[in-house]
């Protein structure tokens, strides 16, 4: 039979199951192949996200089960529509539910009374999202037919899924499923079928889209986050992957270890027991090779699955398997890693997969099953599921009335007042209750100013706000087999540490350079609940030519830019100095009000909200160069280069994106000034993607005439920025006389995955002005930079040691941060200065690390003067995945340097 005539009789039949059961079938519905010309999950077949939406608006039109609602712009401009999908009664109350979901989520004012009789009339939301990570494919694919099923479904299941649930289908990254459906489709048939894309599927983050959402500065995550943290506040939120650990075909909760301590064990028996009715409703539809309890953890919260515990929202996360795209693929048992050849069956692992053809099809039968057993349980625990949303909220708002942490403090006068008010409003944009005071207050024998910030942590979603503000105190694995083994006489380990997937530490205030105080006991002030927050109005003050601005607050930088974009000057103050009776330290703005015009000036100081005074400056200064920046891009699609990207615009730098063809073409001098690497292995650098891989425009990297001319571009007066890793294709190329003193180390000798560290800033070199001489840095993977040759090593001229000292340690006394050294090298004369380097202490403040002392008094970050121009090595990453606010400073001063 094909497809129009079982279409038909579908349709048939359906109105006369409803004719029967007393309902008018009113239309025809569009089943989704005959709308796409293919059925979702076809081999060879993606549809993009205009067909996908497209379906939807169709399937809406016909249907009074679903709307089509739209949840804000992305970020390449399209609208972010999602599907809502329920009974036509519930579609036709979605209001009054809504209500009813957020007066339950937000607890306050409702009796436990009421509580039980609002689970009782409500309906379970219930959100998934597909397609964020977009090369993935099978989700977005699945989810057109989810939508069909859901709507026109008639068995037993299906009606009770729609009578208690309220659906939220969201495509989670409209731009990605695009581009990659786009790009997979213009391939197919050739021999690039299988090219991975040369672009990033979310323009500024790609993968990373997936580590944005406690701080959302990317569009799709603030239009999800506002979703969920203010309008929808689902039950359970479930976030479709592709990765699944070969060979298993899909994994699902339970999670593994460690768990992040903030969750309420009601969530996570939720996690577990939705994981288990999954793997049940595998076997039941006879998919073997669904797998639980490996690889991952729900430790870091920058996932839009651990974002939304912390609301009290169970979320599940599953990684189907896939080859790539929609190509078809057979796999024998022989390519299975050793361990899984047996086929030895575990209580995560009842059934394994034994190999054979899989392909797109088979990946969307698993998600179907995933999904609809999800919505199931949901409908079936619909009234707990409401009632424990009011029952968590209860909890936490209690617990933290009577213990520590009791909240957090967050002055008012800031070092960087920007960036203060843009952490305090993504936090409540992420449904943290925060207030200002309405007075002057102590805490703690410390006073603070009317309009304070505090941020209880008794408040409904008090988890989360406690989980960004806390430090990170990861557990060594080791010490609790007993807790998360799972086999009989649990297994001592080796010396190996156990790291979680993604980063071990993440504490937001820290990274973002915000003053913040612990309340450790409660506080009784007056106060005021805030919806947004904005920095105090800039604006001009004092007279004159001269206008002195802060070198702290990061949107002084915007200033910069915009004076630059109206052909104004701007200069560094080198030394301290005094205009009004206020002292100033090195590296205060300093524009010339002549230079673009005193209204002109008024108007940016406005709009950058930057405080600028005018007066008497007389002081030694350094102008800055409006510099002409190029961004290396990467046909590797590098995830840092977009990040990188975001911060600049951001910024409002501006800049151009320099690729492989154009470094290779030189001339490079004549059309920048700087030239920024991301953080980059040298051998991607500079071999790119592999021939035979990619369309042969994609082949290659910079390759060595391409390294010779950012040579010749240096040699010529340029700067070459160097985040991370590309330092070391600078370490090389350019025959530095420098080493990663980490190389070759053992991860039981040292490892810090992801952590924050302390790090000292030589404040008086124009690449740290504006950071604070104690700061830190967020380390993972990164650089400790050593002179390297021992011989050649000149005696180090001691600096102040850190305030706190090398009293207590243990270490032999080492440099601290040196003056100045020389090299002399076979044909370049090298001079460079150490800008940054890991103090001789304990260095961490936030997450974990083993063996730090191989990493103190080590430099981090250096500035190098190479004939007549310059390298500037990052030896971490100063902006990490655009979090580390306070560690961009190091970037920008390197762009105006
Ligand atoms: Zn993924």
């Amino acid at each position: 039979m094909n497809n129009s005539n079982q279409f038909h009789t579908y349709v048939l039949l359906t109105c006369f199951i409803l004719f029967l059961s007393g309902t008018i079938c009113l239309a025809q519905v569009t089943p989704p192949e005959e709308f796409l010309g293919f059925k979702p999950g076809a081999d060879f077949h993606l549809a993009n996200y205009e067909q996908a939406i497209g379906y939807f608006e169709k399937l809406a039109s016909q249907s009074d089960r679903m709307v089509v609602l739209d949840m804000g712009p992305t970020s390449e401009g399209r609208r972010m529509k999602y599907a809502v999908i329920s009974s036509e009664e519930n579609i036709a109350n979605l209001d009054s539910l809504k209500e009813i979901n957020k007066k339950l989520s937000l607890y306050r004012g409702v009796s436990e009374e009421e509580a039980k009789k609002l689970a009782d009339e409500g309906k379970a939301v219930v959100w998934i999202d597909c397609g964020l990570h977009a090369s993935e494919a099978s989700p977005a694919q699945h989810a057109i037919q989810l939508a069909y099923d859901i709507v026109t479904g008639e068995d037993r299941s299906t009606r009770l899924i729609r009578d208690n649930i309220i659906f939220l289908l969201v495509f989670a990254n409209p731009d990605g499923l695009t581009l990659i459906s786009d790009w997979y489709m213009g391939n197919v048939g050739t021999k690039y079928e299988m090219s991975r894309m040369p672009e990033l599927y979310q323009k500024y983050a790609g993968h990373d889209n997936n580590r944005d959402s406690f701080i959302a500065n990317l569009q799709e995550i603030k239009n999800m986050n506002r979703a969920t943290s203010h309008e929808w506040f689902p039950e359970i939120l479930y976030n479709l992957h592709e990765t699944a650990p070969f060979p298993a075909r899909i994994w699902m909760p339970p999670e593994s270890e460690p768990m992040n301590p903030n969750l309420h064990p009601i969530i996570v028996r939720w996690k577990n027991l939705i994981g288990a009715a999954m793997g049940k409703a595998f076997e039941e539809a006879n998919q073997p090779g669904a797998i639980s309890r490996i690889n991952f953890d729900s430790w870091y919260p920058g996932y839009v699955t651990q974002f939304v515990d912390g609301h009290n929202i169970p979320s599940i996360l599953t990684e189907t398997a896939n080859f790539r795209y929609a190509t078809p693929n057979f796999y024998s048992i022989n390519e299975f890693p050793q361990r899984y050849r047996d086929l030895t069956k575990g209580v995560f692992y009842p059934n394994p997969w034994e190999g054979g053809w899989w392909r797109l099809g088979d990946a969307v039968a698993y998600n179907l099953t995933a999904s609809k057993a999800v919505l199931e349980v949901g409908a079936k625990y619909k009234y707990e599921f409401l009632f424990n949303k009011w029952r968590v909220a209860k909890d936490v708002i209690e617990q933290y009335q009577n213990e520590p942490p009791y909240g957090w403090i967050i002055p008012r006068n800031q070092k960087d007042e920007h960036t203060t008010t843009l952490m305090i409003n993504r936090f409540i944009l992420n449904g943290i209750e925060i207030y200002t005071a309405d007075e002057d207050f102590s805490h703690n024998g410390i006073d603070y100013a009317k309009g304070s910030y505090l941020i209880p942590t008794s408040q409904p979603f008090g988890l989360f706000a406690r989980n960004m503000m806390e430090k990170q105190d990861y557990p060594d694995l080791k010490k609790y087999s007993h807790l998360w083994q799972g086999i009989v006489g649990t297994a001592t380990l080796g010396k190996e540490p156990i790291r979680a997937y993604d980063g071990a530490g993440w504490t937001l205030p820290m990274q973002m350079g915000v003053d913040y105080y612990e309340m450790s006991k409660p506080l009784s002030v007056n106060k005021t609940l805030i919806t947004k927050t904005e920095s105090a109005s800039g604006g001009l003050s004092g007279s004159g030519t001269l206008y002195a601005f802060s070198h702290t607050n990061n949107a002084s930088f915007i200033a910069v830019n915009q004076i630059h974009k109206a052909g104004g000057k701007v200069s560094c103050a080198l030394e301290e100095f005094t205009v009004g009776g206020k002292t100033y330290p090195a590296g205060v703005f300093i524009v010339n009000a002549n230079s673009l015009g005193i209204n002109k000036l008024k108007e940016i100081a406005a709009q950058t909200q930057t405080k600028m005074v005018g007066g008497k400056i007389n002081v030694k200064t350094k102008p800055l160069r409006n510099n002409r920046i190029a961004l290396y891009k990467s046909w590797t699609a590098s995830m840092d280069a977009g990040w990188i990207s975001y911060v600049f615009d951001q910024y409002e730098f501006k800049f151009h994106f320099l690729t492989d063809a154009e470094i290779k073409a030189g001339s490079l001098r004549d059309r920048f000034d700087v030239i920024v690497l991301a953080d980059q292995r040298s051998r991607s650098i500079i071999n790119g993607n592999s021939k035979g891989t990619i369309h042969p425009d994609y082949v290659g990297g910079i390759t060595s005439d391409g390294v010779e001319n950012i040579k010749k571009f240096v040699k010529e007066g340029g700067v070459l920025v160097c985040n991370k890793g590309s330092s070391d294709f600078a370490i090389q190329e350019f025959r530095l006389p420098f080493k990663n003193a980490l190389t070759g180390l053992k991860s039981e000798e040292f490892s810090c995955p992801g952590s924050i560290l302390k790090m000292n800033y030589k404040t008086d070199h124009p690449l740290a002005f504006g950071l604070p001489a104690e700061g830190m840095a967020y380390f993972s993977r990164g650089i400790a930079f050593e002179y390297e040759d021992e011989t050649a090593k000149p005696k180090v001229k001691k600096t102040a040691p850190s305030k706190k000292g090398a009293a207590g340690s243990d270490d032999a006394p080492a440099e601290k941060i040196p003056e100045k050294k020389k090299y002399v090298q076979a044909k370049a004369k090298v001079t460079y200065k150490v800008v940054a380097g890991y103090p001789d202490e304990s260095l961490l403040l936030s997450g974990w690390i083993l063996g730090d002392k191989l990493l103190r008094t080590k430099s981090a970050v250096l500035d190098i003067d190479f004939e007549k121009g310059k390298l500037i090595l990052f030896g971490f990453n100063v902006h990490n995945r655009a979090q580390s606010y306070s560690t961009f400073k190091l970037l920008f001063n390197s762009l105006i340097y």
